[in-house]
């Protein structure tokens, strides 16, 4: 029998594994993962950003495990050797509106405790002479890095710890009963005292498996890129974002320097009909089916429909998504936009048709489920790990004194 096993071999998982064997030494932890490597959904498939938390409401764990994931994630790279840039962003605004959006934006970043430099157009344009704009904000503490490579990491320092990892181990069933939880996969049962999912797209099918209704769905969203013809790896110093309206914050294509030097733009974000669809013509007809079926994503469509129009435009036309880019990088043609892989959202809908904003976890008496884990989640991956820690080990206090021998080591700690 296992004492825990965690679901997914994502960042959020790796990093959950990794410092529950720190904190519990003796303890016997095995990953499960369905694909044949680590890291080949959203955290594979991402901008590569170390986020510093500008948008996020101040006070929500997205804005506090951005900020401290920040830090923790490159404090981490430089212990592990991996490579990582602090190349700062660049806000960028480019109408009158956007100017006042600024506004809210400097206020809000003030609110969540960042560094930031307010810019005039000269300024803007010395310092990033490609771009134009009235105005901006300049995050010095946003960086980039290759999150395969964190979560690589991770799995070794878990590895060396004792700690196993099954691949091509897709969960299947789950019981729970009041010793743990049954974790059936195709082609071995584990029992585990605790259970831990971090499954990403298909949180809500893991809550499900236990019989209970999760309360949300997971709506796919696709983020589809381009790479820059590599004589434009330059053309920025700074990774470049418009700013957002507030009420879709997380729309808004960005040019973003990669850690290889490459530079992408992108991404947009397209309702996905299949969870694992990275190509505009994936179709799963379970999932389509699902999703319709779901009142809360048909209410998000209907509430949505010019916007869903939109990005499905930019995503059908090539010179339509140009034209994002081009508000503030005038000097880009189509021709410079070259293929590049897209990635897919993992968004946790509520049933009356709301985007759930902030990281949201379910408990039951033997399991953990991370449930909404979208974008700063792979910033955030190390103290979303300690987080899960700190419940787990409040699940361990509410159980009998059996189990009083899975103590955390002295000296380690967990924040609930
Ligand atoms: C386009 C895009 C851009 C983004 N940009 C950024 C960024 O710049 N910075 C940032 O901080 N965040 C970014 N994010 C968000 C970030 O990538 C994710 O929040 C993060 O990777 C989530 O990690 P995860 O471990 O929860 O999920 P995942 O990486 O999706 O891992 C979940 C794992 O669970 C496995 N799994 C699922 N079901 C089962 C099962 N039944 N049995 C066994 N295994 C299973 C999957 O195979 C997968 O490996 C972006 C995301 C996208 C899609």
């Amino acid at each position: 029998m296992h004492d825990f096993v965690i679901i997914g071999g994502g960042i959020i998982g790796m990093s959950t594994a990794m410092q529950l064997i720190s904190a519990y030494p003796d303890a016997r932890i095995a990953v499960l993962e369905k694909e044949p490597e680590l890291a080949q959904h959203q955290t594979g498939h991402n901008s590569g950003v170390i986020h510093a938390g500008v948008y996020y409401t101040p006070g929500s764990l997205k804005a506090r495990f951005c900020l401290a994931g920040n830090q923790a994630t490159k404090t981490f790279c430089s212990e592990h050797g991996i490579l990582y840039d602090d190349c700062g962003k660049m806000l960028v605004a480019t109408t009158p509106l956007e100017m006042e959006r600024m506004r809210a934006l400097w206020e809000r970043t003030a609110a969540n405790g960042l560094k930031r430099e307010w810019l005039n157009a000269e300024e803007l344009q010395r310092r990033e002479p490609n771009i134009v704009g009235l105005g901006g904000i300049f995050v010095p503490s946003s960086s980039i890095v290759d999150y395969k490579q964190v979560t690589a990491a991770m799995a070794r320092v878990f590895q060396r710890a004792g700690g196993e990892i099954f691949y091509q181990a897709e969960v299947q069933a789950l019981h729970e009963h009041p010793q743990g939880v049954l974790v059936s996969t195709p082609g071995r049962e584990f029992s585990g005292r605790y259970l831990i999912a971090c499954s990403g797209l298909m949180a809500d099918r893991l809550v499900a498996l236990l019989g209970i209704d999760p309360g949300f769905m997971i709506c796919p969203f696709r983020g589809e890129y381009f790479r820059l013809a590599s004589q434009h790896n330059a053309i920025v110093n700074h990774l470049i974002y418009p700013i957002p309206d507030p009420a879709v914050p997380f729309l808004g294509v960005h040019l973003t320097r990669m850690i290889d030097g490459s530079v992408t733009v992108g991404p947009n974000a397209v309702l996905a009909w299949k969870r694992e669809g990275y190509n505009k013509t994936d179709v799963s007809w379970r999932d389509m089916l699902e999703m319709v079926r779901y009142p809360g994503i048909r209410k998000l469509m209907y509430q949505n429909l010019s916007l869903g129009v939109g990005e499905m435009k930019n995503s059908l036309f090539k010179h339509s998504y140009l034209k994002l880019v081009q508000k503030y990088c005038p000097s880009l043609t189509g021709q410079d936009l070259l293929p590049y892989p897209a990635g897919v959202r993992a968004q946790a809908v509520s049933p009356d048709g709301k985007l759930i904003d902030d990281f949201l976890f379910v408990t039951t008496s033997r399991t953990i489920h991370v449930c909404n884990a979208p974008s700063p989640a792979a910033t955030s991956a190390i103290p979303i790990g300690q987080h899960i820690v700190g419940k787990v080990q409040t699940l361990l206090e509410k159980q009998p004194s059996a189990e009083q021998n899975l103590r955390a080591v002295a000296g380690v700690t967990v924040s609930a």
